[in-house]
Parts: C-alpha cells; structure tokens; sequence
C-alpha cells in the first residue's frame, strides 16, 4: 500500500496554479466545470439510490477526492447538498448532518477554499437548530494513491477530473526520445509501462478506498481518458505532441536543454474504457454500476474568434493545459514562451470544433 508519510513524486514538480496565478486554476477550469454538470444526473441517481436502499446514517461522510482549489469545488459540495437534502425533503426525513472532507496533494492551496467557507456556511448552514442536513467541511491532504480516511468510515466518494494523474512519472521511461507523453514515436515500451503504471495506481486507489469505504458505500469518479485502443491517436495525446514540439523549438534556440526534454515526462495516463473496467473487475471489491463517457470541447464559444479581442482558440487551449501542467523543471521564465508557442501550434493544427477530450465516468458500489 502506498503511504502518505513520504509526499508523492507528482507533487514534486506538478501542480495546479494556485488561485491569485494569472493561469491559476480556479480562472481556467470551464472544461472541468462542464465535466462535472454532465455527471450531474449520475450524482443525483446515485443519491437517491442510497435513500430507497439503506436511508442515510446520522452522519454522511463525503469525500471529494483531488479538489483543486477553483470554483467547481464548491459547486460540486452544492450540489451534492442540495440533492440530499431534496432526497430527505420527498421522503420526509431529517436530513443528515454532512462530513465533507476535500481532498488533494499536500501542495494543494485549501487556504484560498477555506476563505470562501464563510459565505458557504452562511447560505448553506442557516436556522438549522436541529442540525438537519448541517454541513462540515475538512481537509484531508495526501495522496489518493494510499490511505486518508479511517477504516470503513466512508459513505461516499466522488473524484471529478483527477484520477488520470499518475502517482509518478514510469520508471524506466528514459527512451521517449523527445516526446513528453505517448507520441507517434514512442517505443511499444513506453506504452506498456505507461499502461502498467496506471494498472497499479487504479489497483491502488480502489484498495485504499475499498478499506475506508462502507459495505454499500459508493464512488462516483470522473476521468480523462480515450475512444480507441491506440494510445497516440486521441486528441490529449496529440495536444502534449504539440507542446513537445514546442519545447524542442525552444531548444533548437538555446533556451532549453534538449537534455532536459529527454528526461522529462507527464505523469498522467488516459485509459481505453475496457481497461478500467478490467482493472475494476480484476481488484474485486467493487460492483460497477454505471459507465458512461462522452467528449469535452476545450473552447465551448458557439462562434469562437468572431469578437476581436477574444483570445484564440490556441491561446485558450494554452490556459487551459497551462492552469494544469506549470513544468516547473523548465524554469517559470521559459513557461511564458512555451505556451505561446504552445498557442500558435494549435492554432495552427487544431480547430475549435476538433480540440476535445474524452471523459469517462463510473458509479461504483463497494459489495
Ligand atoms: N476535481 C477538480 C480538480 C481537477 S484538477 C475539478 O473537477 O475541477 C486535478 C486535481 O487532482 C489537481 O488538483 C491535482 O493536484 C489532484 N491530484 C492529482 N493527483 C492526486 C493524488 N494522487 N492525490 C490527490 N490529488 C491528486
């Protein structure tokens, strides 16, 4: 099992921008936020299922697992609130009173989430004498890659947008030549031990959950992943192929060392769909009840770069990748260059209607 004493090599040199950054996070996460407005009536299936089976216990526990620190985060405790407490309200039950624990690497800013607590509190804990449906909310930093909760204490697990990210880069990657992520050019190798190493983290993660989580208990998790078998043919993969093209401009100008791109690579993983649901069946404590993806267009404008001071479609990409993927091993003064070259290559090469993600989500239930 992997543990949370030693802090995980992703932290290390990855991290969301932290909210008063120009490319923070919380000022570039809409294709997250429409993530998780699709996995909205999923969450609301789920809830009411646990109301007609078991009813809720006094106390609810909740786990957001890999928050971040933007805006969707407490769109997602709302809406998980509201719709237990609609739940209660139909069925004529007290509501029960919500632990809410948020989740993310120990790097994470929770300080910018707990500053907008107050005013969460204020419109959510109200003329609540009987504590009914009152709400609680806690950090729990570490690694989702081993434990953070006490034995069976959990009811319910969601993880929105998070669980691509690996626990580390693959040992043994050294040979991906100049790419960062599975390329075109990448060795059957590379492939093989991006795949074992995403097997192992799943496995990882559905055992730490499996113990901390109820009989019963479930998990709604989202995650980046792709339509087809071939790993170099989905839109991430060619998106992380530009922004490697545009490291290696910058080193054929001398601003960084080609040695450097050799060894650096992404920590994430986008699965085929049959592989997490192998690895799902394969760990065994966990029924899978819904499996569901569908695509994320990274520029959702009806009518992109018709207003002239809008940014372009590149530029906007290059936020986006930006908020999420700051290389901080190349020195911050190149990330500026970077993106922008970034930005062109996209414009370039991919059109609006053409830059998306795949995302899958699943309903799990612990037997
Ligand atoms: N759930 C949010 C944020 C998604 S961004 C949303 O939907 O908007 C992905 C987040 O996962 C980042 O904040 C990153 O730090 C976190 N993350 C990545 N690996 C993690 C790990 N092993 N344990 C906990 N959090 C992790």
């Amino acid at each position: 099992m992997a543990s949370n004493d030693s802090v995980s090599m992703l932290s290390d040199f990855l991290h969301m921008n932290s909210s008063d950054q120009e490319f923070s996070y919380a000022n570039n996460s809409s294709v997250q936020e429409y993530v998780i407005t699709k996995v909205q009536s999923i969450l609301k299936e789920t809830i009411k299922e646990i109301a007609n089976l078991d009813g809720f216990p006094a106390c609810f526990n909740i786990a957001d697992l890999g928050c971040s620190s933007g805006p969707n985060i407490l769109s997602v405790i709302s809406n998980i609130i509201d719709e237990i407490r609609e739940v209660c309200k139909q069925k004529k039950r007290k509501a029960p009173q919500l632990q809410i624990c948020l989740n993310d690497l120990f790097g994470n800013d929770f300080n910018s989430i707990f500053k907008s607590l107050p005013m969460f509190y204020a419109k959510y804990n109200i003329a609540k004498e009987d504590n009914g449906g009152r709400c609680f909310i806690s950090a729990v930093p570490g690694s989702f890659y081993g434990r953070l909760f006490i034995t069976t204490s959990m009811h319910f697990f969601y993880s929105s947008s998070s669980l691509h990210w690996l626990s580390q880069v693959p040992k043994g990657l050294e040979n991906n030549e100049l790419n960062i992520y599975m390329a075109k050019t990448s060795s059957p190798t590379v492939f093989e031990l991006y795949r074992k190493q995403f097997q192992k983290d799943f496995t990882m993660f559905l055992e730490s959950r499996s113990s901390e989580i109820i009989n019963g208990g479930h998990m709604v998790l989202t995650l980046a992943g792709r339509r087809t078998v071939d790993p170099c043919s989905n839109d991430i993969s060619i998106l992380l192929s530009l922004l490697a093209n545009s490291l290696v401009d910058m080193a054929a100008e001398g601003l960084v060392r080609e040695s450097e791109i050799h060894s650096f690579n992404l920590p994430m993983y986008t699965p085929y769909i049959d592989e997490v649901t192998d690895i799902i069946h394969r760990q065994g404590s966990f029924s899978l009840d819904v499996v569901e993806s569908f695509d994320v267009y990274f520029d959702q404008r009806d009518a992109p770069m018709k207003v002239s001071d809008e940014p372009s479609h590149g530029k906007k990409v290059a936020s986006i990748i930006r908020a999420g993927f700051e290389l901080t091993n190349f020195g911050t003064s190149a990330m500026d260059m970077l993106f922008s070259k970034f930005a062109k290559y996209v414009d370039k090469y991919m059109s609006p209607a053409k830059t998306k993600h795949f995302s899958i989500v699943i309903s799990l239930t612990k037997i």
